[in-house]
């Protein structure tokens, strides 16, 4: 018989384990939360130093804000400078972190009550699963990215197990029982099997299968044929189950002090583009000249968030060096640009906004569907293209694939200008981007599917308490 009486018999324990990144720590934390709100106990593993500003302050102001969680810190063995392939500092630190997993073994095995299981981030999977076994509880791998792209991630370890072979394609990438992707939209590090970031995700991959389920914040109805065709085993058979538990519910940040607010509320409903590339996109200065000059010969208002770093501690540059003092002066009563950290959630959230210029990472089609907000998809690099056909075909937004990854060509005023009217004035795009809004808060509500299958795997650790 349980040692523990009442509520703490069947109340889970679950350790989360994000990797680096806003990306990535987001929807952990929006997890938290949830898994708070239905009565499980939550501990957050999370590396000593992060890449990014961002990440920090994100992290102290959930956990100030819920005290009942226990928070681990990590000390994640510094990475021997080398030749790598790759400097971007996130890909540095999710290879620190995936190759040190399992020096978590310490910190969590002796945690009271004993942990229930273990949901980690999908580039830590090869080593938690090890410790999960260790202590004989399941570990859920969480993916930050689409249905689509985590299919292309499953079947990494055969694609790039003959390097030659995949160097030398121009045809699409079929995988059995799937449709296939198109070459253009494989990011171009996995045509290096060598390369740091495609090394780790390829080595955590082949673990996939000794998880206990792959946690998705995605819902049934964005992913229809990509979900049913795992799930039902007719592609990727040797894949764990996939849980659709998205899009995931915001929790409420630091109220938002920005200057964009009151200046938002002023503004008509839906006249609104809002543009922003995530948390760590930057754009080259000849791309933002062009952006600009699109911007302002479209005549929408519009609120552009600017970055030219990846990591935001080194995004230091002025905005009015960036941009000239006379389009600044030209457009002030008609849109703002700011190089800061906005609420984007909550940006999206606003009436005055009609319209999302964004690079496609997860988190922003997530949210920008949970709100049914018209997207002109921007991928840049990664997962994105793969991301921008998901939203393309489920009716969220309008992709040019013309123009290309990001700094692969000069996208120009004028294709700017012709796309960001289209994103503005089609009122086909605006009705079917609302009826996915309706969709998602449909999977989210009161007997939604992406409910019922997080209630499930609840549920199903109470059991086994
Ligand atoms: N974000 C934000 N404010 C910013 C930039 C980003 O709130 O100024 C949030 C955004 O809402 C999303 C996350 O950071 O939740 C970025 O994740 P995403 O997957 O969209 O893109 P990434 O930054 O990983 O490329
Ligand atoms: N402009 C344009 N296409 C271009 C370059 C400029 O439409 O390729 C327009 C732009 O929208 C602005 C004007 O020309 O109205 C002047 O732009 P520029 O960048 O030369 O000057 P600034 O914005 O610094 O005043
Ligand atoms: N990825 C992951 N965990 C990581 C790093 C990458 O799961 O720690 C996967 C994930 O699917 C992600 C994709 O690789 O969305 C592309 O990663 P990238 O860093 O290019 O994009 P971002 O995570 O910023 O959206």
């Amino acid at each position: 018989m349980s040692i523990f009486q009442g509520s703490e018999a069947s109340q889970p324990h679950i350790a989360l384990f994000p990797s680096a990144g806003m990306g990535h720590l987001t929807p952990f934390l929006r997890l938290a939360s949830m898994l708070l709100s239905h009565n499980c106990m939550v501990t957050l593993l999370t590396t000593k130093s992060t890449v990014s500003a961002a990440e920090s302050t994100y992290i102290s102001f959930f956990l100030s804000t819920n005290p009942e969680i226990k928070h681990i810190e990590f000390q994640v063995p510094p990475m021997q400078p080398s030749n790598t392939t790759a400097d971007d500092p996130f890909f540095i630190q999710f290879k620190a972190t995936s190759r040190s997993a399992h020096l978590i073994y310490p910190l969590i095995s002796s945690l009271s009550p004993p942990l229930s299981a273990i949901f980690s981030d999908l580039v830590v999977a090869s080593g938690v699963s090890k410790v999960a076994v260790y202590l004989g509880i399941p570990n859920y791998a969480v993916s930050t990215t689409s249905a689509k792209f985590l299919s292309l991630l499953a079947y990494l370890p055969i694609l790039t197990s003959d390097a030659a072979k995949l160097s030398n394609r121009s045809t699409d990438i079929e995988i059995p029982g799937l449709t296939p992707l198109p070459i253009s939209s494989i990011p171009p590090p996995f045509f290096n099997p060598d390369h740091l970031f495609t090394a780790t995700l390829v080595s955590n991959a082949i673990a996939l299968p000794d998880c206990k389920g792959i946690l998705m914040n995605t819902f049934d109805c964005f992913e229809p044929e990509t979900l049913s065709a795992i799930n039902n085993k007719r592609a990727l058979r040797n894949l764990p189950p996939i849980l659709p538990i998205g899009p995931l519910e915001t929790y409420e940040l630091k109220k938002d002090l920005g200057q964009y607010l009151p200046w938002l509320n002023s503004q008509p409903a839906e006249s609104v583009v809002f543009v922003s590339f995530g948390s760590r996109t930057a754009m080259t200065k000849d791309q933002i000249k062009e952006l600009r000059h699109g911007l302002e010969k479209s005549e929408y208002r519009f609120l552009w968030i600017l970055k030219t770093k990846t990591v935001d501690k080194d995004d230091t540059e002025d905005l009015e060096d960036l941009l000239s003092c006379s389009f600044l002066e030209r457009t002030k009563n008609k849109g703002m640009v700011l190089k800061e950290w906005v609420n984007q959630q909550d940006i999206l959230a606003h009436p005055a906004v009609g319209g999302f210029v964004n690079h496609c990472g997860w988190n922003s089609v997530m949210e920008a569907a949970q709100r049914g907000i018209p997207m002109l998809a921007w991928p840049q690099h990664g997962d994105q293209r793969a991301n921008a056909e998901v939203l393309e075909k489920a009716g969220l937004g309008i992709w040019d694939r013309t123009w290309g990854w990001g700094g692969q060509r000069l996208v120009k005023t004028d294709e700017i200008q012709k796309r960001i009217s289209e994103l503005m004035t089609d009122v086909k795009l605006k009705s079917r981007a609302k009826k996915v809004g309706e969709e998602a808060r449909k999977a989210t509500g009161n007997g939604g599917s992406s409910i019922k299958t997080i209630m499930e795997v609840i549920e199903s650790l109470k059991q086994n308490n």
